[in-house]
């Protein structure tokens, strides 16, 4: 671990000590810490005014009871969260994850992430996070839909357009965004379209919302290749997941003229040296709800390694594209071997702290998740602006939309880091950028 600013350790071990057993909440928050002596060095208000210690606080933290009727009868039980983090620039924003994983760390850990990454968006959003322990894998639609109604018949209370504005995130799609959608306007008696993004196309929602995340993440990488003088022209590039970020991700680097050489989900990942084909993936995956194995099954010359690491895959770009702590320093140093020259987050802080000390030694360009994966937040905010002007916008106007906001989130990562002495540091750039914009905003507010 890198050490901290000497400031900021007492800050840091407070954390910890308000947060007993967060491990996730306590690696974001160091993360971020690490990147911020240089600002403490040159800005001595955020220090005396005690900003960094009150944004580790969440404004309002949430948690509740979550029963609901599965198909054989039987009263099953979840538990909810939702944290309300920072209202500084806007009503609270960001996803709700379902997974069995999901506890009270990992929605503080990504609550944390998404103020930083909806301030570097530069649009009108603070941060929040929120989900349940509910496993969705296995379930009948008619489960998915009791859990999500009575998820919402406690949460509404909670939401509003300029209060708190969920969306997806790990196992939550457009299909549970419509039951919980659904479930707050029976119960306000409110059509109220800006209460939660990532809808339906004819009740809504904005185009290119699903498709943002996974696209952003490319339209990122592909200003870092510009910016080298390079472009994803002819690359081997490498994905985790198979999920909504995943497999936009391979749609648009193949729109850009690179090859997808390998995906994957829990169990395992498929090789498919011909190039990922997305019809079939997006058949297997949002269709059929099915699995990476029967796509090898299904597409004569690939191969579905069960288990294994996917990082053992040559490439040139590495996307880890699933979820947190994916990628360790083992992963990073086969990455390296394989010749790879660029990992960028898809997902929410899959590099673990020790790999990407292992990418930088290597000379491996990382870019982190609160930059490259702010599309999908960024394009939530272009649906609350449609939704607010009731207006809908084309397919070309909003991917062009979300085009400038990646490559201008890019350019300010890297004029931080210039300004802030640590030039071509895109964690720094992305933690400083983010976090002198919500900063200046909380001491305007006398938050
Ligand atoms: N869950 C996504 C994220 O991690 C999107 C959040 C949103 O659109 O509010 O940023």
């Amino acid at each position: 671990m890198s050490v901290l600013e000497p400031s900021l350790v007492p800050v840091f071990e407070e954390v910890v000590r308000r947060n007993p057993g967060e491990a996730e909440f306590h690696q974001a928050v160091r993360e971020v810490f690490e990147s911020l002596e240089p600002v403490v060095a040159k800005h001595p208000q955020y220090a005396d005014e005690e900003i960094i210690r009150r944004l580790c606080e969440p404004e309002r933290q949430i948690i509740f009871r979550v029963p609901w009727t599965d198909d054989a009868g039987h009263v099953q039980l979840n538990r909810g969260f939702r944290v309300e983090f920072n209202s500084a620039l806007g009503p609270y924003k960001g996803g709700l994850r379902f997974h069995p994983s999901v506890y009270l760390g990992i929605v503080k850990f990504l609550g944390f992430e998404q103020i930083f990454k909806n301030a570097l968006t530069g649009m009108p959003i603070g941060g929040g996070k929120g989900g349940s322990d509910f496993d969705p894998k296995g379930r009948s639609n008619g489960e998915i839909m009791r859990f999500c109604q009575s998820f919402m018949t406690e949460l509404y209370r909670h939401l509003g357009e300029h209060t708190d504005v969920p969306a997806g995130d790990i196992g939550v799609g457009g299909r549970e965004i419509g039951y919980l959608f659904g479930q707050y306007k029976r119960i306000t008696n409110r059509y109220e379209s800006g209460v939660l993004t990532g809808k339906g196309l004819t009740w809504g929602g904005s185009q290119v919302r699903t498709e943002a995340t996974g696209y952003g993440v490319v339209f990122f990488v592909d200003e870092m290749l510009r910016d080298a003088g390079d472009s994803l022209d002819g690359k081997r590039v490498v994905v985790s997941g198979s999920g909504n970020v995943a497999i936009y991700a391979i749609e648009k680097v193949h729109q850009l003229g690179g090859v997808v050489v390998a995906c994957s989900d829990s169990a395992g990942y498929v090789v498919d040296e011909a190039g990922i084909d997305l019809e079939l993936l997006k058949d297997i995956k949002n269709t059929r709800r099915g699995r990476m194995s029967d796509y090898a099954d299904e597409r004569p010359g690939t191969r579905f390694i069960e288990g294994g690491s996917i990082w053992d895959v040559p490439c040139d770009i590495a996307l880890p594209c699933a979820t947190q702590n994916e990628l360790d320093a083992d992963a990073a140093a086969a990455l390296a071997r394989g010749g790879c020259t660029i990992v960028a987050e898809g997902a929410n802080m899959p590099t673990t702290p020790d790999a990407i000390r292992t990418l930088r030694e290597a000379g491996v360009r990382f870019a982190p998740g609160k930059a490259v994966n702010a599309g999908g937040v960024a394009t939530s905010a272009l649906e609350m602006q449609q939704n607010a002007s009731r207006d809908s916008w084309t397919f070309a106007h909003t991917e062009e939309r979300l085009e400038q906001i990646m490559r201008s989130i890019h350019d300010r990562c890297l004029e931080t880091a210039d300004e802030y002495g640590v030039p071509g540091d895109y964690v720094a750039g992305a933690n400083i950028a983010g976090f002198i914009h919500v900063a200046d905003a909380m001491m305007a507010l006398g938050h």
